[in-house]
């Protein structure tokens, strides 16, 4: 269950089975020399497989996963084999390439869900570009978030940028800054039941000139039209006072890709290199520190996210623990997450954090794109239109498909009917 099955550079896209993980595609590109850029999520040790089921996200065009998935081959509880797409079509070649196949389309039953085993895919991956550039802006002041994601998700509407920024706080900023200055301050309150004061943060930002929010993102075009794309992004910046844009230019050479060796590893991986970088941050509370995401998916003016981000970061704040910002810009929706490092002794007062976020982004129409296992039965309680026909609808499929609930029982808040009236779901 570990094979890569198969890599069409024509076509750009790859077949892999359960166990392939992000590191062990790219290294396959490389080693066949292929002008492919496979996306990875920011740190590249888990299955694309699966982390394709579970809608996450890396950082090149092709980065929303869900959305490059192009078939699947799965398991059925009652053990029958089913491809789906154009794969239900006996050795079609099209199984990688034309995803919706004939009549109803099926694939989306098995993103986060508990009816089948999902053992092979097709992924489509983003060409190796001609030219090439990775850009960052800098906003100074915190309402800047509000510009800020709304030129961001203007430029992706119009396919100007094509990969999804993300964007930093000021204590993200410096938790990930190479000033050992910075870090010296840091350890002084980066410890259980104890976070960094905001007025340390305004300090730290004004002494090193640093913005409040950064963003990062990366253009990918013909070597003719890089330098153009380059203008476009400075010109849509230029309403915000104070901001700054620093960017690093791969300007090409005409009929040649640039390489992965071209670009080397980079903070966020908008080229495909895989890393475990990020890991390293986690210990920074303490070592062995866990870490949980909050991430509530909200529309893309920036307006809606600065006020949900006021709220969660009183909230992160009164508990006791940091936000590290960790925003997603997409061309119709961001997914601001929260993500919160956390320590052994601090595991009720994560768990009352993280119901609180639950409790407050619901109270504002919003939940999230992806959980933690133990909050899967109350993010799918929010989703509650007509009486939670949602919920019937899946138990029915669940009925039907799994009717002795083996495989994953309560997955999304899926039950069959048998277990959900046992636990009274
Ligand atoms: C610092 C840090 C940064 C991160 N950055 C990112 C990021 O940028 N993007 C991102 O997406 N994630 C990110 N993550 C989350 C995570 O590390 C990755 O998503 C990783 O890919 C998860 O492992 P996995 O994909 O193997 O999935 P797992 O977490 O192992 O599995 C996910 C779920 O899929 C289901 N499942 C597993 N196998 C199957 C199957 N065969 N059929 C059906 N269902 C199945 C299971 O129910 C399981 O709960 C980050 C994590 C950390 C700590």
């Amino acid at each position: 269950m570990d094979k890569i099955l198969e890599i069409n550079e024509e076509y750009a896209y790859a077949i892999v089975e359960l166990g392939v993980s992000f590191f062990d595609l790219f290294n396959e590109i490389q080693k066949r020399g292929l002008n492919l850029w496979p996306s990875v999520p920011a740190i590249g040790w888990g299955s694309v497989l699966v982390n394709t089921l579970d809608r996450g996200f890396g950082y090149t065009p092709l980065g929303e996963h869900a959305q490059g998935q192009c078939g699947f081959e799965v398991v059925l509880p009652n053990g029958d084999l089913l491809r789906t797409g154009m794969g239900a079509m006996k050795n079609s070649s099209l199984f990688p390439l034309y995803k919706s196949g004939y009549g109803p389309n099926i694939d989306g039953m098995f993103f986060q869900s508990n009816l089948g085993v999902v053992t092979k895919l097709g992924i489509h991956i983003t060409p190796a570009p001609e030219a090439y550039a990775t850009v960052e802006v800098s906003v100074p002041r915190e309402e800047d978030l509000v510009p800020l994601v709304g030129t961001l998700s203007d430029l992706m509407r119009r396919s100007v940028i094509l990969n999804s920024p993300s964007i930093a706080n000021i204590f993200r900023i410096a938790l990930t800054s190479r000033e050992s200055e910075v870090h010296e301050i840091f350890g002084g309150y980066m410890k259980p039941g104890s976070n960094v004061p905001y007025k340390v943060l305004e300090d730290i930002r004004c002494k090193q000139g640093w913005g409040f929010w950064k963003a990062y993102f990366s253009l990918y075009a013909p070597t003719e039209v890089l330098p153009s794309l380059i203008a476009a992004v400075k010109r849509a910046f230029t309403t915000i006072e104070g901001v700054e844009i620093e960017y690093r230019e791969f300007a090409g050479i005409p009929g040649k890709c640039i390489t992965a060796q071209d670009v080397e590893e980079e903070e966020i991986p908008h080229s495909g290199i895989p890393t475990l970088a990020p890991l390293a941050m986690l210990d920074s509370r303490q070592e062995g520190s866990g870490n949980i995401c909050f991430s509530p998916i909200i529309p893309p003016s920036g307006r809606e996210l600065y006020f949900w981000y006021l709220t969660a970061k009183k909230r992160t704040y009164e508990a006791g623990f940091d936000f590290f910002a960790d925003f997603h810009v997409y061309p119709r929706y961001v997914i601001g997450i929260d993500l919160v490092i956390y320590t052994a002794s601090e595991t009720i007062a994560i768990d009352r954090l993280y119901r609180d976020l639950l409790t407050d982004a619901a109270g504002q129409g919003y939940s999230e794109y992806r959980t933690h296992v133990s909050y899967i039965g109350e993010v799918a309680s929010h989703f509650d239109f007509n009486d939670s026909a949602i919920r019937r609808f899946n138990t029915t499929i669940k009925d039907l498909l799994d009717p002795n609930a083996i495989l994953s029982p309560g997955k999304s808040g899926i039950w069959n009917s048998e277990s959900q009236s046992r636990i009274g779901k």
